[in-house]
């Protein structure tokens, strides 16, 4: 399944003196294992928890210095206490775990111990059977996430086959230790990490039979919470540095929106909301449930409220403006959205949700030029470009359409996709435009990273 010819040199560094050339192999064994991932595996395509995971894992980098990878932060959509880390850079996150963070610094905990496994190249460490241990490592992920993990047979094959390519004691205390000296740093509570431990130990003593799957990969023994506990305590740290309210609850109700569970979560906050009318979170989660259910008027007095009771909370103008702009009350979309984007004026999804009201508006110039600029905040992010071409499409644009959208299939990985978008581009530009040599260049080094 990932035969990929030439990794072995990957695993068994021969010469170390070409750390270079060593790099370029990585990052390209990373997008051959992406590849494969997405084949495999549900990943959750929502803007918001989308930008939450790469927000909080990048914050989590920012204390790390220069980095010689594009960090990529993926959601599975599966309801596994699970995630995993894939060389050249990628992080994958399941959505059951997620759910089951208390705060956004346990799963900044769980970033930091992640990335540290990529950064300091430890399954190139894993003493396998073979070299291909870090494929098959993969595999085995892959593998308890399909149907077949199902059958009991199946997942206690499983279980011993991923045991034996489970990180190693001394990698895991490494990944604990650097992982939650870096979240700290970058402002999250490092105590957050400890009790996410905790948490998961305690999934596996209430139910011994289905052991979290993350557990499987990143054994934990008691010496591991040990030197976590000893690690946070002298790192002394009184108190956290991240502001303002945390926006997981928001970013769990998202997720039980995208199972369709929105009932069960408008009964949840609709109770909640009855007993305590001055609670502005559960307002606020109660309006996203109720407009994503199509209930436009209650959801909207609701975000209202939630807005006068607190006017700081995160993401609430955001929503208050997609809300606005589907009502097609525009100009009070503008407002709350002007709103937002002097709060956070680096927040890309603002800027993607600016792009959507101007496209109903059928101002298509100043939609492209609010998704370019959502584009210019997360360059790495597939969604703006893929905007930004359709909305040239529509204006008649057709060069710089498909230009816009082969960089939007780049993203994904879809190379040939974007070849054939950047060839039409060429086409659409003509010979003589000095956008021709722009979009050649791209093309001819995107065609040279396939060989
Ligand atoms: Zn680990």
């Amino acid at each position: 399944m990932f035969l990929v010819a030439g990794c072995g040199s990957y695993f068994r560094p021969k010469n170390p003196d070409a750390p270079r050339i060593q790099e370029d192999e990585e990052v390209r064994m990373g997008r051959q294992f992406r590849r494969e991932i997405k084949q495999h595996l549900k990943l959750l395509n929502q803007p918001e928890v989308e930008r939450y995971v790469d927000q909080v894992g990048r914050r989590v980098l920012s204390a790390m210095g220069s980095l010689p990878f594009d960090y990529r932060f993926f959601v599975v959509e599966e309801n596994q206490l699970n995630a995993f880390a894939v060389p050249g850079g990628s992080v994958y996150l399941y959505t059951g775990l997620i759910d089951r963070a208390k705060s956004t610094g346990e799963l900044a905990g769980v970033m930091g111990h992640e990335i540290i496994h990529i950064k300091d190249k430890h399954m190139a460490r894993l003493s396998g059977p073979d070299p291909l241990s870090l494929l098959a490592l993969v595999a085995m992920i892959l593998a308890r996430g399909g149907a077949g993990a199902q059958a009991a047979g199946a997942i206690a094959q499983g279980i011993s086959a991923t045991r034996q390519f489970a990180y190693t004691r001394q990698l895991e205390l490494e990944a604990d230790t650097l992982g939650v000296r870096y979240m700290a740093q970058a402002g999250y509570d490092p105590a957050a990490a400890v009790s996410f431990l905790k948490t998961m130990d305690q999934e596996r003593f209430l139910n011994p039979i289905q052991v979290p799957a993350y557990l499987l990969t990143h054994p934990l023994t008691p010496e591991r919470v040990a030197n976590m506990e000893r690690v946070v305590r002298s790192l002394n740290v009184d108190r956290p540095r991240v502001d303002g309210a945390d926006p997981l609850k928001r970013i769990q109700v998202l997720i039980h929106l995208e199972r369709n569970e929105g009932e069960a979560v408008i009964a949840e906050y609709g109770k909640m909301v009855k007993q305590s009318p001055e609670n502005a979170e559960a307002r606020h989660l109660l309006a996203i449930a109720q407009q994503h259910g199509g209930r436009t008027a209650p959801a909207r007095e609701n975000y209202e409220k939630a807005r006068a009771l607190d006017p700081k909370r995160p993401g609430l103008d955001r929503d208050l403006g997609r809300l606005y702009t589907q009502s097609g009350e525009f100009n009070l979309a503008h407002q709350v959205l002007e709103r937002a984007m002097r709060a956070e004026p680096r927040e890309p999804l603002t800027f993607l949700y600016l792009g959507e009201l101007y496209e109903k508006e059928a101002n298509l110039r100043e939609a492209a030029s609010a998704y370019l600029g959502a584009l210019n905040l997360a360059p790495l992010w597939p969604l703006p470009p893929y905007r930004v071409g359709v909305a040239y499409g529509k204006m008649g644009r057709l060069g710089d359409a498909h230009y816009y959208l082969g960089r939007s299939n780049f993203l994904q990985d879809e190379d040939e996709r974007a070849i054939a978008d950047f060839e039409r581009s060429i086409k659409a530009f003509g010979p003589n435009s000095p956008r021709t040599q722009l979009v050649r260049e791209e093309l001819e080094m995107l065609k040279a990273r396939r060989r």
